[in-house]
């Protein structure tokens, strides 16, 4: 017998579920070739449970397999990664490479990024380096991969500290590495990448900022290079647009024109400050829960911001969390800021004893959370240190899941049609390691089913995707500029329960375990707020407006009148601009603010007892009577604000 024929087989999974058997030992591209040749030529690289890696990688037995050509969202990725070779090539062959030492260089979602030591660039300098990788690219290096010993790596990398330090790591569990070569450059790098360099498409380097090695601010600061890569002209247009027009929205500028809020240094990172006008729209965003909590027959609660750790053990986070909490001791005891609502919440059910006619318990609370997010990671609202969660949870018998879950699923919608939001829903469900009885997760994943059939919006099931402690609901809803967002939350928890020792009694007298639900209508505030600022360009509805509407005199001597006229409107928020400066100047400034509606007043308007009034869209009407436009901005106001009254319905 030959030795091919005593060969083991093993087989690996195809998307359409079927099986392919192949020899022990076959790469990623063999497995694409015994499928079809053509397949075979064309392979970029593999999915091996979902993990991306090279084509020359082997695939093992039972592993879910998906080859990767052109086209795919992972083709991009690898397209990217290659990319950042070029950057890093270019960058090397164009500034001193004794000095420069190479860090990492890995696609992202959007494009890629190199970081380097020793670099000194600047933005002007960004398109001779987009030069020298057009000529990488045009001179269509083929890319090979090499693996190598690591005592060879190790020479090989001599003069690269940072890439010393990351091989030292992967030499404890391989005894050899890859290294990919294009031309007179290479770098030690797992993967995947392109065959050649003239197959990337289009690049385009974005911008400069800095960062820690490995993220870990106590190391020092390098360059970072941004950029990007698609595989046409138009795709990367395309991309730039979206750019540009995310850049207009950002928050964070929008937030300091309209002093909405600040972060400052004195005050510490990722701590937002917020000032009256940004106050004054969350006051409504929390007005407006507070409605459709108290309708749905939530009663509010409060917690403070600190707990013994003791809290944090029992909830299990202690475990699980605490490199991303704030722990410090006071005396003998240690404490920790919250970084959740949840186990405040079950200690307040868990202090009182309950009969299966007091369920379901529904406890919300505005409730400020701390976590402890790495520093460069911090930016604007979107990620910060210290947020507030309009949370809620609820405390019910396994069947009240439907019913509960349904309201839940009504003020969520209730709250993103109220901004007119799109948005899609997915059911996560039961993952291979988890906690509860077949029997309650059957139970509770059916009537999450049900709910879902009821209404007349699509979903999707996510398999496997819920949490260890339970299914799951989750809402994405797109902005203006087509962007998805993750949104609201229905979470159902069999284990919480579990680590309080909650219970009732039930009809039978016994102790039963409730059902635990999490959810929040906004999720954080933070990042509602940042994304409606950013989907309304900071001109909020006019509910919301933090000044809704200010009038003008066109001169000092209407001054008396814009008083009295400001009083006819005092259910709303007005100002009146008392600046001695022109009404062009007093517009603008109105229209910098986004104010929704002026009232401009002058000699004319006073003598008739009218007003005149313009728009966000500069539409100006003349002759207005005050009654009139009151009635008119109490009906704008209602109709974009409505009372819940879907419990009625
Ligand atoms: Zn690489
Ligand atoms: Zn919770």
């Amino acid at each position: 017998m030959s030795e091919s024929d005593s060969q083991e087989r093993i087989a690996v999974v195809l998307p359409d579920g079927s099986e392919l058997e192949v020899d022990a030992g076959a790469t990623v591209e063999d497995c694409a070739y015994e499928i079809g040749p053509g397949l075979g030529s064309d392979t970029v690289a593999g999915k091996l449970d979902g993990e991306l890696v090279a084509k020359e990688e082997p695939v093992y037995d039972g592993a879910e397999l998906e080859i990767v050509t052109d086209g795919s969202e992972e083709y991009l990725r690898v397209m990217r990664h290659s990319a950042s070779h070029c950057l890093a090539q270019a960058v090397e062959r164009l500034y001193d490479d004794e000095e420069v030492k190479l860090a990492i260089g890995p696609p992202t979602d959007e494009g890629f990024y190199y970081d380097f030591d020793n670099l000194e660039i600047d933005e002007e300098d960004l398109a001779e380096l987009e030069r020298e990788i057009e000529e990488i690219v045009a001179a269509d290096y083929e890319i090979e991969r090499e693996d190598v010993s690591i005592e060879e790596a190790e020479q090989r990398l001599a003069d690269e500290p940072y890439k010393l330090e990351l091989l030292e790591e992967f030499a404890d569990e391989n005894d050899r590495v890859s290294f990919y070569k294009q031309g007179e450059w290479e770098d030690l790098c797992a993967g995947p990448h392109l065959d050649s360099t003239g197959e990337i498409g289009v690049v385009k380097l974005l911008e400069i900022a800095g960062a820690y090695w490995r993220g870990d601010e106590e190391n020092e600061m390098q360059t970072r290079i941004y950029g990007t890569a698609f595989e046409d002209e138009s795709d990367l247009e395309e991309f730039i647009e979206r750019k540009e027009e995310a850049e207009k929205r950002d928050h964070r500028r929008i937030g300091s024109e309209m002093n909405l809020f600040s972060i400052q240094d004195v005050t510490g990172p990722g701590l937002p400050l917020y000032h009256p006008a940004g106050k004054t729209v969350l006051k409504e965003l929390e007005d407006f829960v507070e409605d459709l909590n108290q309708d749905a027959g939530y009663d509010y609660v409060e917690t403070p911001h600190v707990f013994k750790t003791d809290l944090w053990h029992r909830s299990g986070h202690y475990e699980n969390y605490a490199d991303d909490m704030f722990i410090f001791d006071v005396g003998d005891d240690e404490f920790g800021l919250k970084p959740m609502n949840c186990p405040g919440h079950a200690a307040i059910f868990q202090d009182q004893s309950w009969s299966y006619r007091d369920l379901p318990i529904r406890y919300a609370e505005n409730g400020k959370v701390y976590r402890k997010e790495q520093r460069g990671e911090l930016s604007g609202l979107s990620r910060v240190w210290a947020f507030t969660i309009d949370d809620g949870h609820l405390f019910i018998r396994p069947d009240q899941i439907r019913g509960e879950v349904e309201e839940i699923m009504d003020m969520i919608t209730e709250v993103l049609e109220t901004f007119d939001l799109e948005y899609e829903m997915a059911l996560a469900t039961r993952p291979e390691k988890s906690v509860g009885s077949d029997e309650i997760w059957d139970r509770a994943e059916n009537q999450l089913e049900e709910v879902l059939e009821g209404r007349a919006h699509e979903y999707e099931i996510e398999e496997g995707d819920g949490a260890f402690y339970g299914p799951k609901i989750d809402f994405a809803f797109e902005d203006a500029i087509g962007r998805s967002w993750d949104g609201p939350t229905v979470q159902l928890d069999f284990n919480m329960p579990e680590r309080f020792d909650l219970d009732y009694v039930g009809e039978d007298n016994e102790q039963h375990q409730p059902v635990m639900i999490h959810r929040a209508l906004y999720g954080s505030y933070e990042r509602f707020f940042m994304m409606l600022i950013e989907h309304f360009e900071g001109r909020f509805p006019l509910w919301l407006a933090p000044e809704q509407v200010r009038v003008l005199p066109i001169s000092d001597d209407n001054l008396g009148y814009a008083h009295r006229v400001a009083n006819e409107f005092e259910e709303f928020r007005v100002e009146v601009d008392q600046r001695d400066s022109t009404l062009e100047r007093k517009i603008r400034a109105a229209h910098d603010d986004r104010v929704p509606y002026q009232i401009i007043v002058g000699d004319d308007e006073e003598d008739d007892g009218t007003i005149s009034v313009r728009d966000r869209f500069e539409d100006q009407e003349y002759d207005v009577e005050i009654d009139e436009f009151r009635e008119h901005l109490e009906d704008e106001r209602d109709e974009q604000r409505t009372e819940p009254d879907f419990l009625q319905g």
